[in-house]
């Protein structure tokens, strides 16, 4: 994309640069194809390829432009400088095109988010207002009163870019708008802002890189009544990570809820038997209790007075916790080789006392409870056999058991909150919210990672699409005949991995439905399959890894975990040990099965049900307005202030925005108002602008005078190649 006809001496210009990106500088020499570039700091002289370098526009205002379709040139340094400058004075929202990127500000920035900031927003115009999340929200809610038409907003990026806080920022909003003002008691738009606490306390943990890192997808959908009054709400949550419950390593936390109910009040840690977090297993796997800045005794309580909100009774509150407490405790006991066999014992009395415990907080026989653990039942044809698991079999048993304990109340928790807080079947409008995963791309990549990224695949199409319809919308608009040849799509990674038959997923199922298969017959069958694929790579050096070239880039997945974290199953024993409990909320959890479902072992598939709710979640989003804010994390280090070009860039690209801009550049990326483009480029031609002139004639005249070809003139726009631009730019600095 570079513009070669148009650099001399002189010119300022980006260059690339391996630390920082792109760096700007003014060039000093041109031999043939190659450039020499003085770079900004004076110190450094840098050849590169004339296609390398970009121009740099030095007539942009100081604080930069808060919509990026306002650059003179639409390139990525021209971006990355762009939000950069505006950072640094702690502009964190910009606008590209519709899109709102949001950078994290890694502090608090309140004066941002009051009520009166709010009130600021209400109704106002996008062009009024510096670019703010409240803005997508009002313009989403305005559209659904006007059109009569469901809208949504897709919050997107990676962990830690700010998904969470901006989505809680939307909801607050449309609360704010479609409140019952004055209504006494407990209002729907109260319950629906305190669902956020509930399932933070159990759907998110503090990880590497955020404190607060939310552990499952979300789908939120706001219901409005004819008055554009919020009647409804429900909740749609996407896999939940299920290993954290047993297992985490340092610095990492286990989910928030176990942390909060060791720091209960005494009466209740005296009632469940717990104390120190660093005694238990599923805690003390890192060395990590607290969190800086969060007292989890007050998160306590205040979680306590959002169930109360979102009306989860007492006897429930209590209930859930003595489950919470019921994993610990399970997680406590350990098992040994019994002397001459090789099953599995509980090992010592401290073991005999937390399963004891255990069953006494599941309300279940202790005896059933070990059984369940150590034990698996055999059918043969002749009799039924009680088989003992070995010491190692028992505990993953028991980590199986718990796993799905904590999934099981998870789901709980949302199904109640959804019936607590009503759906509206009258409603017509929606506004929905999706805080989902951004794609991830990690040294060691598994199932969860392709399953994220199989989402992002989903989404990136929604987005290219909705764009491109845009973009040309916009042509059409301006009554300009023209249309994109080209339109690159993501559509053959999708049928990569999700076409049936013959697709990845498809031939995961099957592989998880032979006993014979392993992770390694599985990716022979990867390899032999998809050897021409031009999405599919088998990496050099592997015998069970492949890679998929996603439009975010590429990603090598090991396979040697696929098949197990594919299959979805609850053994026998444990269903039919707590569907026995004497506990009605336990019972509730684990609903004794039918006769017939309980025979029959069919495996169900986490992949494939996963990929029916993205279906079914991408059926709700086409039938909405779509709005786009892409967040994104300015460094690594969680810092206020500070950012690097390197991981910025990164994330544009994963979150589709270069994307964007390609396929803008593919057209006319320039879109110039006719009285714009005479304030830029006037000087071109002054005798056109004396006296009295037409707009339109005077763009014409400047046009054909520097002998441009090839632009297209709309009803009120002039619409130009990203090189025309530069070529008026360096007729104007030849003046
Ligand atoms: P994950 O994918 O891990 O759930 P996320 O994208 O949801 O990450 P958040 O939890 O929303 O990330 O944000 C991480 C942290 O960044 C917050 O806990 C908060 O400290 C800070 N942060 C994010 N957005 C803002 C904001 N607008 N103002 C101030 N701080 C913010
Ligand atoms: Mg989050």
């Amino acid at each position: 994309m570079g513009m070669p006809a148009n650099v001399e001496i002189g010119s300022h210009v980006w260059v690339e640069d391996p630390e920082v990106a792109w760096i700007d500088g003014i060039v000093i020499n041109i031999e043939q194809d190659e450039v020499e570039v003085q770079t900004r700091d004076g110190k450094t002289q840098v050849t590169v390829s004339l296609s390398r370098i970009y121009p740099n526009d030095v007539e942009a205002p100081s604080g930069g432009v808060d919509d990026m379709t306002r650059l003179q040139y639409l390139h990525e340094p021209a971006v990355l400088h762009n939000l950069a400058t505006r950072y640094e004075i702690n502009e964190i929202y910009t606008y590209s095109g519709n899109i709102l990127i949001a950078l994290n500000p890694f502090q608090p920035l309140s004066h941002l988010y009051d009520v009166y900031a709010m009130e600021r927003y209400k109704g106002a115009l996008i062009e009024g207002l510096s670019p703010h999340v409240f803005t997508i929200a009002d313009v989403a809610y305005r559209e659904m009163i006007k059109e009569g038409r469901s809208n949504s907003i897709l919050v997107s990026g990676e962990s830690g870019a700010g998904k969470t806080e901006t989505t809680k920022m939307l909801m607050r909003y449309l609360a704010y708008l479609g409140g019952h003002s004055g209504a006494e008691g407990r209002t729907v738009e109260q319950q629906v802002l305190e669902s956020n606490p509930v399932l933070e306390a159990f759907g998110n943990a503090k990880t590497a890189i955020n404190n607060n890192s939310s552990r499952f997808g979300k789908f939120v959908e706001i219901q409005f009544d004819k008055k554009g009054r919020i009647s409804g709400a429900a909740i749609r949550t996407y896999l939940l990570e299920r290993s954290r419950v047993c297992q985490i390593s340092d610095p990492e936390r286990n989910y928030h809820c176990f942390y909060l109910l060791c720091a209960a009040p005494p009466e209740e840690i005296e009632k469940y038997k717990l104390g120190n977090p660093k005694s238990f297993h599923y805690l003390n796997q890192s060395n990590c209790y607290e969190l800086v800045g969060v007292s989890d005794a007050q998160e306590y309580v205040a979680t306590r007075r959002a169930m109360d909100v979102v009306g989860i009774n007492e006897k429930e509150q209590d209930a859930i916790f003595r489950v919470v407490a019921a994993i610990l405790h399970l997680g406590n006991i350990n098992f040994e080789k019994d002397e001459d066999i090789d099953s599995a014992l509980v090992k010592d009395e401290q073991s005999l006392f937390h399963l004891h415990m255990t069953a006494e907080l599941l309300m279940c026989d202790p005896l059933s409870l070990e059984d369940a653990l150590c034990k698996r039942v055999m059918v043969t044809p002749e009799e039924i056999i009680k088989k003992s698991l070995d010491p190692h079999a028992a505990a993953v048993s028991r980590d199986g058991l718990a796993k799905t304990i904590y999934s099981r109340l998870f789901d709980w928790l949302v199904d109640k909150i959804n019936v607590s807080i009503g759906q509206d079947p009258s409603s017509k409008c929606l506004i929905g919210i999706l805080d989902i995963y951004g794609f991830e791309s990690f040294k060691a990549n598994s199932f969860e990672q392709f399953c994220i990224n199989f989402t992002n695949e989903k989404l990136q199409q929604h987005f290219n699409q909705h764009v491109f319809k845009m973009e040309q919308e916009e042509y059409a608009k301006e009554e300009i005949n023209w249309n994109y040849v080209e339109f690159v799509d993501n559509q053959d990674v999708l049928d990569l991995i999700e076409k049936k038959p013959g697709g990845i997923i498809a031939l995961l199922d099957e592989a998880c439905m032979f006993p014979k298969s392993t992770h390694e017959t599985f990716a022979q069958k990867l390899y032999q399959k998809f050897q021409d694929h031009k999405r599919f790579i088998k990496p050099k050096l592997t015998r069970s890894d492949f890679t998929i070239a996603h439009y975010a880039g590429e990603v090598q997945y090991q396979s040697d975990q696929f098949l197990d974290k594919n299959k979805y199953y609850v053994v026998a024993e444990h269903q039919d040990l707590l569907s026995a409990s004497k506990c009605s909320f336990i019972v509730g959890l684990f609903p004794p099965l039918s006769e017939e479902s309980a025979k029959s072992s069919k495996f169900s598939s986490i992949c494939s049900r996963f990929k029916i709710q993205l279906q079914q979640l991408m059926d709700i989003l086409n039938s909405t307005e779509p709005h786009y804010i892409r967040c994104v994390k300015p460094n690594n280090l969680l810092k206020p202030a500070t950012f690097d070009n390197i991981n910025v860039i990164q994330q544009l690209r994963s979150g589709g925005v270069l994307e964007v801009i390609r396929i803008k550049c593919a057209g006319y990326p320039a879109h110039r108002t006719f009285s714009e483009f005479l304030i830029r480029f006037g000087i071109l031609a002054p005798e056109i602008l004396k006296g009295k002139y037409e707009e339109k004639v005077a763009c014409k005249w400047i046009l054909e005078k520097m002998e441009l070809k090839g632009y297209l003139m709309g009803k009120t726009k002039l619409f130009l190649r990203a090189e025309q631009m530069a070529e008026l730019d360096a007729k104007k600095a030849r003046l």
